[in-house]
């Protein structure tokens, strides 16, 4: 796929850290629409790829475009995420002494980045959408609840939904799953099945059951680079990949 049709694009991208090159030379095009699950061992360089596409690390070498034609390398964290980009990171970040509903309108109102504006008047269609995402991340009975008293798993849905509020054109998600309950990382799965059904996501996890579950195109990263590519059966067979991460 050409740069001018993708929505994100990473050419040659490479981060040292003190001459250690946790990304080495990565390449990777994500389409508009797609759902891409990335997988690989501790330290292959997963969230540091996050960390080039959101703007924290900047690339010594390399091209990342969001939509076409910004490059993303150009922009700082917030301008990237006003362009559209959003990041879950793996703790969950809501307010705990507020409701689950407070949580999604004070996400609703604030501009994209970090949540900043007091609460106003709140309209219909605002409500309407906050009943829809309610419905989205599996919390419609618990809205009146604390955040603080959500499980875990909870939280991350909520925090998911605090994002999507923000109407993000790309969501990134670092390992949705860790921590949870075998059950919440079924229904994280099929959350995630809806979620890219009108919006693209990338998604980074270790649990395979659920990157079974997601049913998407995989990438492996090993070393900084991509090691394979393809469906989950397909890499899976990969004696690369088997040397390196499913054998362990
Ligand atoms: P993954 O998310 O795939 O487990 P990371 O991207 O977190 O891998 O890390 C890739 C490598 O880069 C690791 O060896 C890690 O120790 C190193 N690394 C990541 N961030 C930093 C940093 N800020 N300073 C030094 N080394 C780092
Ligand atoms: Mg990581």
């Amino acid at each position: 796929m050409s740069r001018q049709s993708s929505l994100l694009y990473l050419d040659g991208v490479s981060v040292s850290f003190d001459g250690f090159k946790a990304l080495n030379a990565l390449s990777m095009v994500i389409a508009p629409g797609e759902m891409r699950a990335i997988i690989g061992p501790n330290g292959a360089g997963k969230t540091t790829m996050m960390d080039v596409i959101t703007g924290k690390t900047r690339p010594d070498t390399g091209e990342v475009y969001f939509d076409g034609a910004i490059d993303l390398t150009a922009e700082d964290e917030a301008a990237i995420a006003e362009l559209g980009v959003g990041r879950k990171f793996q703790k969950p970040t809501v307010f705990e002494s507020h409701t689950v509903w407070d949580n999604l309108e004070l996400a609703l109102k604030a501009p994209r980045g970090p949540f900043n504006t007091l609460f106003h008047l709140i309209t219909g269609a605002e409500k309407t959408r906050i009943e829809a995402l309610l419905d989205l991340i599996r919390l419609g009975g618990k809205r009146g609840e604390l955040a603080a008293n959500l499980s875990h798993g909870q939280k991350q849905w909520l925090e998911i939904g605090m994002l999507l509020a923000q109407d993000p054109k790309l969501l990134l998600v670092d390992e949705p799953a860790a921590g949870m309950t075998d059950a919440e990382t079924e229904e994280t799965a099929e959350l995630l099945k809806d979620i890219a059904e009108t919006h693209s996501v990338v998604v980074v996890e270790h649990d395979m059951s659920f990157v079974r579950a997601l049913g998407v195109k995989v990438t492996v990263l090993h070393e900084g680079s991509v090691l394979a590519e393809g469906s989950l059966d397909h890499v899976s067979a990969d004696p690369r990949v088997i040397e390196v991460y499913l054998g362990r």
